[in-house]
């Protein structure tokens, strides 16, 4: 559920905490969350390593370590600072929340509840005596260490799917005639295309429905029969959804909380989103609920019009 914008809202708030800190303890209570090796290879390997950047790609967190002191004791010279990347026998940490994942900055000895104490997963202790939890109520999250086994076949399809993300929605370069072009070769509907990672990474059910929305296309379009206006408010769309709901700090409907544990404000900006039955706020028509790929899929039948495909123009809501 944390897509793109609560993702990099947790980013923000954990990255003046941590980066810098050092790593002085790991605790791993339950092993299967953390994919690529053992839990006490883990817990060694991490240990005493340096955050030295806390990054966003998709819904992916990607925390980069150092690790000072074999980098030296590695270096011919032995007073070589550490480089970039990581260290022989290193690794970084991918975080992928998944369903209901948090990552939570917090004192040692904080209590965040009964709920959040039975999903804690993985504590890290930094060297200013905060902590780091992982909490997952859901079980779906993972870290995943890119120093393991690469042999593992969740780590292998993880660093897979990473390494295939499409381009962010509005950052680094996605401009309209680039998405316009990509749509003109994809005889997909629009919506499922939007959530599938490799074509745009970030947007996930709520935030595709509010962009659809917003742009007046119909989930159930296919990608090629937008025109380069349509792609143009689209990608218009997609931006301005996705900067807003940063700015709001994130959209909290189930588990989501930034870094420090606080809920987002987006909710109450969604437009279509869990509101089947209300009013459009653009054209006051009963907004729809339907299916479409299997997701529950918000629209307004009036502003989101099926209009190129007269034989489907009646879905089924
Ligand atoms: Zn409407």
């Amino acid at each position: 559920m944390p897509e793109l914008p609560e993702v990099e809202t947790i980013r923000r708030t954990l990255a003046p905490r941590v980066v810098g800190r050092t790593i002085t303890g790991v605790r791993v209570l339950s092993p299967k969350f953390v994919v690529g090796t053992g839990p006490e290879e883990f817990a060694e390997a991490v240990t005493g390593a340096r955050i030295k950047g806390l990054d966003r790609r998709g819904k992916f967190l990607i925390m980069h370590l150092e690790y000072p002191k074999r980098a030296r004791a590695s270096s011919p010279c032995g007073g070589e600072e550490a480089r970039d990347g990581p260290a022989p026998g290193g690794g970084d940490i991918i975080v992928h929340l998944k369903m209901a994942g948090q990552l939570l900055w917090c004192a040692p000895r904080a209590d965040l509840g009964p709920t959040r104490r039975r999903h804690t997963h993985v504590v890290f202790s930094l060297d200013d005596g905060h902590e780091l939890r992982y909490v997952d109520t859901r079980h779906f999250g993972r870290l995943y260490f890119t120093g393991g086994d690469v042999a593992d076949r969740a780590l292998r399809r993880a660093l897979q799917t990473l390494a295939r993300l499409g381009p962010e929605p509005c950052q680094g370069g996605l401009d309209w005639p680039t998405f316009r072009e990509m749509l003109a070769s994809r005889k997909a509907r629009i919506k499922p295309l939007l959530l599938d990672q490799s074509f745009v990474s970030g947007l996930g059910n709520i935030y595709t429905d509010e962009c659809l929305f917003r742009a007046g296309i119909h989930p159930l379009r296919r990608a090629s029969s937008l025109s380069e206006a349509e792609a143009r408010v689209l990608h218009r769309a997609m931006c301005e959804v996705i900067r807003e709901a940063i700015e709001l700090r994130g959209t909290s409907v189930r588990d989501y909380v930034d870094g420090e544990g606080r809920e987002g404000s987006y909710a109450g900006r969604l437009r279509v989103y869990g509101r089947a039955g209300e009013a459009c706020p653009r054209c006051g028509t009963e907004i729809a609920r339907t299916v479409v790929g299997g997701r529950g899929t918000y629209f307004c039948p009036r502003c989101q019009r099926l209009g190129e495909e007269p034989a489907r123009s009646r879905t089924n809501v």
